[in-house]
């Protein structure tokens, strides 16, 4: 009796292929601007700006005349009298002074 070992040498190619999928994620930086209904934004000649003080600063402002910064400034279009933007972020107020 002849007992034959069978040795099973097992090959295990993994060919681990990553297939990287790059996903442009480049976005359009569209910047939102808003408009009124006219599609006048905040810098157009028919759009004021409405500036509310604090009642401190608006004190100053009527009576002294100094510029001082608006608490928030309300853009409103002067043609279909809507109120269509506002600014109430400091940093961004400091540009409208
Ligand atoms: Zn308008």
């Amino acid at each position: 009796m002849t007992t034959g070992t069978n040795l099973e040498i097992e090959d295990s190619l993994v060919t681990s292929s990553e297939s990287k999928a790059t996903q442009d994620a480049s976005k359009d930086a569209d910047d939102q601007v808003t408009r009124c209904s006219c599609g006048y934004d905040r810098h157009h000649h028919w759009v004021s700006q409405e500036r509310k003080y604090s009642s401190w600063n608006g004190f100053w402002v009527m009576v002294m005349g100094v510029s001082a910064r608006p608490l928030r400034i309300d853009f409103r279009c002067r043609r279909c009298k809507e109120k269509f933007d506002f600014i109430t972020n400091p940093e961004e107020l400091k540009r409208y002074l």
